[in-house]
């Protein structure tokens, strides 16, 4: 498993999902299980050697929940993740999709995605893929000399030419995938070849998650000091892609061209909100805000439970309303500090607690890599372009 956010989710849903909508909620992750077949170095899920497996019981109460508190949109976006989901057969996935529909009385359409790795798609994950037109975000980090140098099995074998595999299935069976890379000092070395790599791979889109202290992955190799060497990495790549025909998409740039071009609040910034996503693990048990809150510090920021506990409840919860109240603090903070707020509205509270040790603080290495830079770059494109 690697670092990861809402923001770094490559499944943003369709805008007008909730443009036209009052409710707050826009994803549901969920945790098929909290096992990884893979060890990469950088990860920062603490119970990844955990093999228990999500409760299908639960999902009455799940849709039940979202009902009564008001929450149900359009779509309902479901995101398989904090764990590898592919550990588990797709008569599992076949199974809880299906209850899923059960339990969806107002027919809506419900939208299943996985993050995974890779390594153990098969065809018989193709044809569930195709049937249920899950959407599909694969984790490499470029090259097998790049990717080899954290994304590795317990014993230490790489897992490159696995991953591979299931790349080329995916695309013998013409399924649309997008990817996320973990970038480390090490890669910021190689824009050409990642660029290449990438490219050859024929994704939709590529994501950026640049390694972070966070959880129990304590030191990154992207502290301080990496900032010039990020900004000739990222300029570099988005300069291939623009010099060639190629429909490969840069995820964060993208954000920031949006954010700058519409300049809507409407993607700004669910991780500061209650309730935009809610991630639930195996047993029910539920966080909001950052996913990543779900597995850190001993379950400290886990709200409640959706067998007992309405989502909309969470606000009458002291832990969350002192949780809340900091968020919004550091927001603030943010928001008088800082030239960049119209385009982040507040940064990850996950990342503000993990590199500041408080919610209530503003730039973390997070926001300079996934927002500043990136937004910089863009606003000197668009000055050219003038
Ligand atoms: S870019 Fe960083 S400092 Fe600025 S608003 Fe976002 S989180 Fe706050």
């Amino acid at each position: 498993m690697e670092n990861i956010l809402v923001f770094h989710l490559p499944f943003l849903p369709n805008k007008n999902i909730f443009m036209n909508s009052n409710s707050p909620f826009v994803l549901l992750v969920i945790q098929a299980t909290p096992f990884c077949n893979l060890d990469c170095k950088y990860c920062y899920l603490p119970d990844r050697l955990n093999k228990k497996i999500f409760d299908i019981n639960l999902i009455p109460s799940i849709m039940d929940n979202l009902e009564k508190s008001d929450l149900l949109n359009k779509e309902l976006n479901i995101n398989w993740h904090a764990g590898e989901p592919t550990v588990l057969s797709p008569s599992f996935y076949e199974n809880v999709i299906n209850e899923f529909e059960k339990y969806n009385k107002t027919n809506i359409k419900i939208q299943h995605s996985f993050q995974t790795n890779a390594t153990l798609i098969n065809s018989e994950y193709c044809e569930l893929i195709k049937k249920y037109d899950i959407s599909i975000g694969v984790s490499i980090d470029g090259p097998k000399f790049i990717n080899d140098e954290n994304r590795l099995y317990r014993n230490g074998r790489s897992s490159f030419e696995k991953s591979m595999n299931g790349i080329e299935l995916l695309k013998k069976n013409q399924i649309k995938f997008s990817l996320i890379a973990v970038l480390t000092e090490y890669s910021l070395n190689y824009p050409d070849e990642m660029f290449e790599f990438f490219n050859e791979i024929n994704a939709t889109s590529i994501g950026f998650n640049v390694e972070e202290k966070e959880g129990c992955h304590r030191n990154t190799s992207m502290d301080k000091g990496m900032t010039e060497k990020y900004k000739d990495f990222f300029q570099k790549f988005i300069l291939k892609i623009q010099n060639s025909d190629i429909k490969l998409q840069q995820r964060e740039y993208l954000n920031s061209l949006s954010s700058i071009i519409y300049q809507s609040d409407v993607y700004k910034n669910g991780l500061v909100k209650p309730l935009s996503t809610i991630t639930i693990d195996i047993a029910g048990n539920y966080t909001v805000f950052s996913p990543e809150l779900l597995t850190v510090d001993n379950g400290k920021y886990i709200f409640g439970n959706v067998k007992v506990d309405l989502f909309n409840d969470i606000f009458k919860n002291d832990e969350f309303n002192k949780v809340y109240s900091e968020i919004l603090e550091g927001v603030e903070m943010c928001k008088k500090t800082c030239d960049y707020f119209n385009v982040c509205g507040g940064g990850s509270p996950s990342n503000k607690l993990h590199e500041n040790g408080t919610f209530s603080s503003t730039e973390t290495n997070y926001c300079i890599y996934n927002t500043k830079i990136p937004t910089e770059i863009v606003l000197n494109e668009l000055e050219k372009h003038q």
